[in-house]
This record gives C-alpha cells, structure tokens and sequence, in this order.
C-alpha cells in the first residue's frame, strides 16, 4: 500500500489536527476538480470519546503530491523523509 505512493513521505502529527477539512478540500480538488472530501485521498475522522481528536490517514490513491501537507493550517501534515501516523 505504502510502496505505491511517490515522492517524500506526508509525517502526520494527529495532536495537531483540528479537523478543519481542507486537506481533504485541496486533495479533492487535485483528483476531482471539485470540493468533495468524499474523493480525497487522504480522510479525517473524529475519533469516537474524543472532542478534538481526529485521525489521520490514507488511501491507495495518494501518490505523496504534497498538497494537503502544503495547505494545513495547523502543523499536523508535513512532508518529511518519513512517513509517521500519529493517532
Ligand atoms: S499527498 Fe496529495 S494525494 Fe496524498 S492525500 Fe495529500 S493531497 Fe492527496
Ligand atoms: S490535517 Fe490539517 S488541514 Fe487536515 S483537517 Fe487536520 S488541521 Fe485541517
């Protein structure tokens, strides 16, 4: 699953998330030409007991383009050597 993906890892820090969605707005928007997360490569899930926790992860068709990482606000997507899920 993981060998698919191209280009530099997306390091995932899942504390920092704040689920604001434009990860999954900007990745949509690449594969789609459209706002609509439901398409995204990437998804964001509000973990159940948790007010402000979310996790983090992907699908087979996120190729490491960067753009999600490129566009969260908060810090909780980084293009790094090495990819790390935090949950
Ligand atoms: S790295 Fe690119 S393809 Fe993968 S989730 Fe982020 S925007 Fe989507
Ligand atoms: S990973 Fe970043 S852009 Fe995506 S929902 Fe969390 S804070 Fe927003």
């Amino acid at each position: 699953m993981v060998s698919r993906r191209k280009g530099p890892p997306i390091k995932v820090d899942a504390a920092k998330c704040t689920g604001c969605l434009i990860c999954e707005l900007r990745c949509s928007l690449r594969f789609e030409k459209a706002f609509n997360p439901s398409k995204a490569a990437i998804a964001i899930r509000r973990l159940v007991g948790g007010e402000n926790e979310y996790e983090i992860s992907f699908t087979d068709k996120c190729d490491n383009c960067g753009i999600c990482a490129r566009y969260c606000p908060n810090g909780a997507l980084i293009r790094g050597k090495k990819r790390k899920e935090v949950v």
